[in-house]
């Protein structure tokens, strides 16, 4: 049985933030991810957005944490290379009504010490977002996007390199409480450590009822979105949100530019039985067009390449408005065991800060020194397609794998397909590769890479056909022959 200090249940931004702040510290972690990679949950099916602290009660955990992980961004994608834009957001007002709102969205931001908050009249918004039909926009500047996969990636392929053991497609089926450790039993043997973080996002109620007896319930919501092509990315320089909707505890379909150029419509928000049910529904797809319509009017028919959903790990029921605060506390039956219960939105960008909370609470069970040395790479590979004319050629004449697109929507080489496959986390899914460098992302979604990434998977990695996954543990990509060898 293998021995860690601290062992960690789930892969995401929480469980990856965590363990990269562990990982400046002489202690040994473990992380159990059940999915092929990590961000394999709701971290890679979200908005991306790094709220700014507007939308939470002030003295809310949720304010304070996202409050404290905004101002953490920006040294934290420099340091790992992961790109971040500060674009700012309006919520806009349709009419006199939500002007009020607007005024108590303003006063709660000012509460929470969210800076350099504006109303501004409808022809200052049309000026700057000539798109937007409103009569008043409340101007956040301090809200940014960030791909979350991305950033979730980064994280963990740091603390990798510094020592930390993520152990992918290894699901936690059983906690013991010994003496002064726990038994973590795993679809791959058993393990001990002596704390273990609950970050399982979703499952967080599956996993203590492992040990104790749950004293809340988990409601899934659903959130559906549209991918618009890079072709509509222009439509709008900033985040556009609605006047969030108060009965679902939800910030309403709202508009958001991405980091690579396209442009997001949503989320839904639907209350399901299912927390694994990520299915994008047809009816759900006109629903987000309509409500887009009631912000960009002339957003134009068919532009949508691609749809997805991500589920809010709520606290709350529907019918009792669907906000609660997030949990974060150690448990008083088993200590040592801590709980991170209902990290919903603004979840993403509070990640580093609840991440600093967490190493807090380990520090007083256990010693932490801080490692001497840390490794620090950017870990962002560099892109073919964002380089100059001369930088490609450079990189062609040196290797020719620059010269070969594997997928041309998007314009990936092999050479970098092949970097995505070399990650240190050692995730080999396709999904692992169209995180990492986009093959597979861009209009075509896949119809012309899949077949190129295959052949590098089998004749540069040495991978058995059958044994691609798409993107989790039993998602083969292959299953068998369709006509008998000769
Ligand atoms: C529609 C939507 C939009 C959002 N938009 C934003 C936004 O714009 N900005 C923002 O700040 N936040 C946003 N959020 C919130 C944010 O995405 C989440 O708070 C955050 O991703 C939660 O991360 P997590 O690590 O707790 O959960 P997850 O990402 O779900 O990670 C939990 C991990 O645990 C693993 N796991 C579960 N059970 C086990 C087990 N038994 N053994 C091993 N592994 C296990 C899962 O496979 C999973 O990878 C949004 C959320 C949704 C749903």
């Amino acid at each position: 049985m293998k021995n860690f200090q601290v062992a960690i249940i789930g892969g995401g931004v929480i469980g990856s933030a965590l363990a990269w702040e562990l990982s400046h510290y002489k202690i040994n972690v473990v992380v159990f991810e059940m999915g092929s990679d990590v961000a394999s949950g709701t971290s890679k099916a979200n908005s991306g957005v790094i709220h700014s602290g507007i939308n939470s009660p002030p003295s809310s955990l949720k304010a304070r944490f996202c409050v404290e992980g905004n101002k953490m961004f920006q040294s934290l994608a420099t340091e790992l290379g992961f790109p971040l834009k500060w674009i700012g957001k309006y919520v806009i007002a349709k009419d006199e009504d939500e002007i009020k709102e607007l005024e108590r969205l303003k006063t709660i931001g000012h509460k929470n010490k969210v800076a350099g908050l504006e109303i501004h009249d409808g022809l200052i918004v049309k000026k700057k977002e000539p798109n937007i039909s409103c009569i008043a926009g409340l101007w956040v500047p301090t809200a940014g996007v960030i791909t979350p996969y991305e950033c979730t990636i980064a994280l963990a392929e740091n603390a990798t390199e510094n020592n930390v053991r993520f152990l992918l497609e290894t699901k936690v089926k059983y906690l013991k409480k010994k003496a002064d450790y726990f038994v973590i039993g795993t679809n791959k043997g058993e393990f001990q450590a002596d704390v273990v973080v609950n970050a399982a996002g979703l499952n967080c109620g599956e996993i203590v009822s492992m040990i104790e007896t749950p004293d809340f319930q988990i409601f899934p919501c659903r959130g559906e979105y549209l991918v618009l092509d890079k072709t509509y990315g222009s439509l709008i320089q900033s985040m556009v949100y609605p006047i969030p909707n108060k009965e679902l505890g939800v910030l309403g379909v709202h508009i958001t530019p991405t980091i690579d150029g396209n442009i997001l419509l949503g989320p839904s928000a639907e209350f399901i039985d299912d927390s694994y049910d990520t299915s994008t529904t047809k009816e759900m797809m006109k629903t987000l067009f309509q409500e887009a319509r009631e912000i960009i009017p002339a957003l134009p028919e068919d532009t949508a390449i691609n749809a997805y959903a991500g589920i809010r790990c709520k606290l709350a029921s529907q019918k009792t408005g669907g906000w609660a605060d997030y949990r974060i506390e150690e448990s008083k039956r088993n200590p040592g065991l801590i709980y991170l219960l209902g990290i919903e939105s603004p979840g993403l960008t509070a990640a580093p800060a609840i991440a600093k909370e967490v190493t807090q609470m380990i520090s007083r069970r256990m010693n932490l020194e801080k490692k001497t040395t840390i490794r620090i790479q950017a870990i962002r590979r560099s892109r073919f397609s964002e380089m100059s004319l001369d930088e490609q050629s450079t990189l062609i004449q040196r290797d020719n794998r620059w010269g070969r697109v594997v997928c041309r929507c998007e314009q990936v080489t092999e050479a970098e397909v092949i970097d995505a496959l070399s990650n240190p986390l050692n995730a080999q899914a396709f999904s692992s590769v169209k995180y990492r460098c986009r093959a597979g992302m861009g209009r075509c979604q896949g119809g012309f890479c899949t077949q190129h990434i295959v052949r590098i998977m089998e004749q540069q990695f040495h991978k058995d056909v059958k044994e691609l996954k798409l993107k989790s543990p039993n998602s083969h990509l292959f299953i068998g022959n369709v006509r008998r060898e000769i």
